[in-house]
């Protein structure tokens, strides 16, 4: 199925960890930076990947994800005017349509049920912490009350597929503390949750006062930790732990073998390493044999589209070494693992062909399983996951 992201590069304040690509003080430029997305989507009907050849990416639903950024600082006119262009690349009537939305931007119910009419049939809504210092020193502009309130007009307006993204291994941050966190939020009956531990990215000011030692963060063992909380605690509520950094409610439409019903379906389709188109500034794509990377600042986007050319800043090819491993070290990601047929669909090649010695190492150190139909991470592998990936690479 087809697979579009598009990228919404505005945000109220630079969150303190943040090194997305995204701007504050930029909101003027909204409407121009619309009109050049509906005209890159324009550009892009030329360039639309076949369908894919593997059983479990043509099973998934088409997609279209608003990412950012801070895609609920646009007005449901604007998202309507975006989704008329994107018709073309993707069937909306079928697809999942997320949109990332920011608790303390999504402006109540009435916001809310214009986007449900929309067909914005997924939220996924940043909270990240609920405790109040922790969102201040975070820089988020949201307290934890508020991230309740837009969780529950969502609901309220008829959401059904709601995700959380919480992080770990914050500041300050205790397990006592995520322990309260996770033991809240599973009360709020939530579909869907992705939970991060803490990248330090070095461009960002969290980054420069952790390494002047303003701020401490917790060690490699207690955020470890704290994930393995995560895996007790929402394994206990009934979550199925579908990939490492994400947990769905099941669904009584689950089969053995297949991702959950609730799983977002675009996501899916980058673990399946599927192609995808992308749109907006720094958006990235990718439709074998290449991937390509859109320009970064908004004006230069904007620039570039009213120019009349593709916004392209950087693009890469991509041999089937690189398809073959991207396809292994994304899919190990799921806990349906990488199945044979996947693999040979993707890549055209029998995954033993490719990976055997590889396979029987992983599997002799208890970091894989394998059986008739697939490869799998043992609950080991999962904890040591970048050390499995780098054996594909
Ligand atoms: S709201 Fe999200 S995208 Fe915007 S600065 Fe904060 S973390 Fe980054």
């Amino acid at each position: 199925m087809r697979h579009l992201y598009l990228h919404i590069p505005f945000c109220h304040r630079r969150c303190s960890y943040c090194d997305f690509n995204t701007y504050a003080n930029m909101e003027h430029r909204i409407a121009a930076y619309v009109d050049a997305l509906c005209a890159e989507l324009a550009m892009l009907r030329e360039h639309i990947p076949p369908l894919p050849a593997s059983p479990e990416a043509a099973a998934l639903r088409p997609s279209i994800f608003f990412g950012g950024g801070t895609p609920s600082m646009l007005t449901p006119a604007q998202i309507e005017r975006i989704l008329q262009a994107a018709v073309a690349i993707v069937p909306i009537e079928q697809a999942e349509i997320s949109l990332e939305a920011n608790p303390g931007t999504v402006l109540g119910r009435d916001y809310l049920r214009d986007l449900r009419a929309l067909g914005v049939n997924r939220l996924s809504m940043g909270v990240q912490s609920l405790h109040d210092p922790t969102l201040r020193m975070l820089g988020r502009i949201h307290t934890a009350a508020e991230a309740r309130a837009s969780y529950e007009d969502a609901r309220s307006v008829g959401f059904e597929s709601i995700n959380l993204d919480f992080i770990f291994g914050l500041p300050g941050q205790d397990l006592a503390e995520w322990r309260a966190t996770l033991q809240e939020v599973i009360r709020w009956d939530v579909d869907h949750f992705a939970l991060y531990s803490l990248i330090l990215e070095e461009s960002t000011p969290l980054y420069a006062q952790v390494t002047a030692g303003r701020l401490r963060v917790p060690d490699d063992d207690l955020t470890g930790a704290m994930y393995e909380l995560a895996m007790e605690l929402l394994g206990q509520a009934g979550y199925r732990h579908y990939e490492i950094s994400n947990w769905v409610r099941p669904h009584p439409a689950d089969r053995p073998g297949a991702p959950p019903t609730l799983a977002c379906q675009h996501n899916l389709a980058y673990w399946l390493n599927s192609d995808y188109l992308a749109a907006g500034a720094g958006a990235h794509g990718h439709v074998f044999p290449q991937r390509y990377a859109n320009l970064r600042p908004i004006d230069n986007y904007i620039a570039a589209v009213q120019a009349g050319q593709r916004p392209i800043a950087e693009t890469t090819p991509l041999t089937g070494a690189d398809l073959a491993a991207e396809t292994m070290f994304m899919g190990l990601r799921l806990d349906i693992g990488v199945s044979f047929a996947h693999f040979a669909a993707r890549t055209g090649q029998p995954l033993t062909a490719v990976y055997g010695a590889t396979l029987t190492e992983l599997s002799a150190q208890g970091l894989i399983t394998i059986d008739h139909e697939r490869v799998r991470l043992t609950d080991r592998g999962r904890m040591l996951g970048n050390q499995v990936f780098a054996h594909f690479v």
